[in-house]
C-alpha cells in the first residue's frame, strides 16, 4: 500500500473536522488524495478555490496562468499579496499553497491554458477547474475536458453576481448551455463593469465545494448554480444534454481543438442555428422578438392561479408539470420563448425542451416579474 492509499495520524487530525461529514470519511479523504485538479486562472475565482482545495487535502494541483501579479488584483486574488507583486501568478499561488499545505504536490504552468496545451493537460488531470476570465480559455477547457472526458468546474463573476457550472462527462457540457462564444466586446469584463472581491471568494469557494462534491463522488449531474451575492439568491438548475450541442450533442462539430476555434471574436464551428437561438434571452430582447413582424411563440409554464393574477397578454399557458404531455401544443418548426415567475422553471423547461429536440426554444431571463419592472408596469406584480 502506496502512502497515497492510507491516512497518516498527522492527516487524520488535520482533515478531521470534515472527516466526520456525511460520504466522506477516510474514503473520500483518500479520494481527495490522489485527486489530480487543474486549476486555470490563479485570480478571483481560481485563488479561494485553489486554498480551499489544498486545505481540503487534494493531493495535486496543477496552477496554469501566464499573468503576473498586479496591484489592482489584489483586492480579489487573496492568493497574493504585497510581497508577491510583479512575481508570476503560478509561483506566487504556489508558495501560498505550499503553506496552507505543506503535503501538496503542485505543478506550475505558467505558459497558461493554451490550444497548444490543453488536450495534453486535460488527459493528464482528473478534474478541471476554471476560473479564468476570458471567453477562448472557457470554451476552450469546455471542449479540451468533453474530448477528454474529464469534469469541469466552471465559475463566473461579474459585479455582484456569479455563477458556478458542474459539467459531468456525458452529463451536459457548457456548450449545452451557452453553444456559441459571444463576441468579447459585446459583454463586459470585471475591467470594466467592476467587481466585489468577496463576490468572488463566494463564487470561488463555491468552486471549491463543487469540486470535492464531484472527487468524492456526490454528484451525478450536470449543474448550474446562479448566485446573485446583492440579492442574497442563489438557485440550482439541473442540467441535460442538449441534442444539439456542438461539443457533446448528437452530431457534434467539435472533434478536435483548433486554434481558429477560440480567437475571442470568432467561432466558426459553432452552428449558426444555435447562435440565434440561445438558451436564455434577456428581457428587453423578450420584448423586442415580441413586438417584431414574426414574434416567437410564446408560453407560460407557471401554474393557472398565477396566471390568473396577471399574465403577458399573448403567453399561452402550458404549467410546467403538464409540459411533458402538451409537447404536441408545442411548435418545433418556429422560435418559442418560455417564461415562468422569475425564470427559473423556464429554464428547466427549456432544458427539457431542448433535449427532446427543441433547438428553437429560448428561456425569458427574469420571468414576468423582470417583464413587470422594465417593460409594462401594468403587469401586476406579486
Ligand atoms: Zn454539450
Amino acid at each position: 500500500m502506496s502512502s497515497d492509499e492510507r491516512l497518516g495520524s498527522h492527516e487524520r487530525e488535520l482533515y478531521s473536522r470534515q472527516m466526520r461529514l456525511p460520504g466522506v470519511g477516510e474514503a473520500g479523504q483518500l479520494k481527495l488524495k490522489s485527486a489530480k485538479v487543474l486549476v486555470l486562472g490563479a485570480g478571483g475565482l481560481g485563488s479561494p478555490a485553489a486554498l480551499y482545495l489544498a486545505a481540503a487535502g487534494v493531493g495535486f494541483m496543477g496552477i496554469a496562468d501566464p499573468d503576473k501579479v498586479d496591484l489592482s488584483n489584489l483586492h480579489r486574488q487573496v492568493l497574493h499579496g504585497f510581497d508577491t507583486l510583479g512575481l508570476p501568478k503560478t509561483i506566487s499561488a504556489a508558495e501560498a499553497l505550499s503553506e496552507i499545505n505543506p503535503g501538496l504536490q503542485i505543478a506550475l504552468h505558467p505558459e497558461g491554458f493554451t490550444v497548444e496545451n490543453a488536450a495534453e493537460l486535460a488527459a493528464r488531470y482528473d478534474l478541471v477547474v476554471d476560473g479564468t476570465d476570458n471567453f477562448a480559455t472557457r470554451y476552450l477547457a469546455a471542449d479540451a475536458c468533453v474530448l477528454a472526458g474529464k469534469p469541469l468546474v466552471h465559475g463566473s463573476v461579474l459585479r455582484s453576481e456569479g455563477q458556478v457550472g458542474v459539467f459531468l462527462p456525458g452529463a451536459g457540457c457548457y456548450r449545452c448551455v451557452y453553444p456559441v462564444m459571444p463576441d468579447a466586446s459585446a459583454v463586459p469584463t470585471c475591467a470594466d463593469a467592476g467587481v466585489w472581491g468577496a463576490t468572488c471568494g463566494v463564487v470561488g469557494s463555491w468552486m471549491a465545494a463543487e469540486v470535492i462534491a464531484v472527487l468524492i463522488g456526490q454528484r451525478t449531474h450536470s449543474r448550474l448554480q446562479l448566485i446573485d451575492v446583492a440579492a442574497g439568491t442563489a438557485r440550482v438548475v439541473r442540467l441535460t444534454v442538449d441534442p444539439a450541442c456542438p461539443a457533446c450533442g448528437r452530431q457534434p462539430t467539435i472533434r478536435s481543438l483548433e486554434k481558429s476555434a477560440y480567437q475571442p471574436t470568432t467561432c466558426p464551428t459553432a452552428p449558426r442555428s444555435m447562435s440565434e437561438h440561445p438558451l436564455e434571452v434577456s428581457i428587453e430582447e423578450a420584448a423586442r422578438l415580441l413586438a417584431s413582424a414574426q414574434p416567437p411563440v410564446l408560453i407560460d409554464v407557471r401554474e393557472p392561479s398565477e396566471h390568473a393574477t396577471c399574465c403577458i397578454a399573448c403567453a399561452k399557458l402550458i404549467p410546467m408539470a403538464s409540459v411533458p404531455e402538451r409537447l404536441k401544443e408545442i411548435p418545433q418548426d418556429v422560435p418559442v420563448l418560455i417564461h415562468c415567475h422569475h425564470g427559473g422553471r423556464s429554464l428547466r423547461v427549456t432544458q427539457f425542451l431542448r433535449a427532446k429536440g427543441y433547438t428553437q426554444v429560448s428561456n425569458v431571463q427574469g420571468g414576468i416579474d423582470a417583464w413587470s419592472q422594465k417593460v409594462d408596469p401594468k403587469v401586476r406584480r406579486y
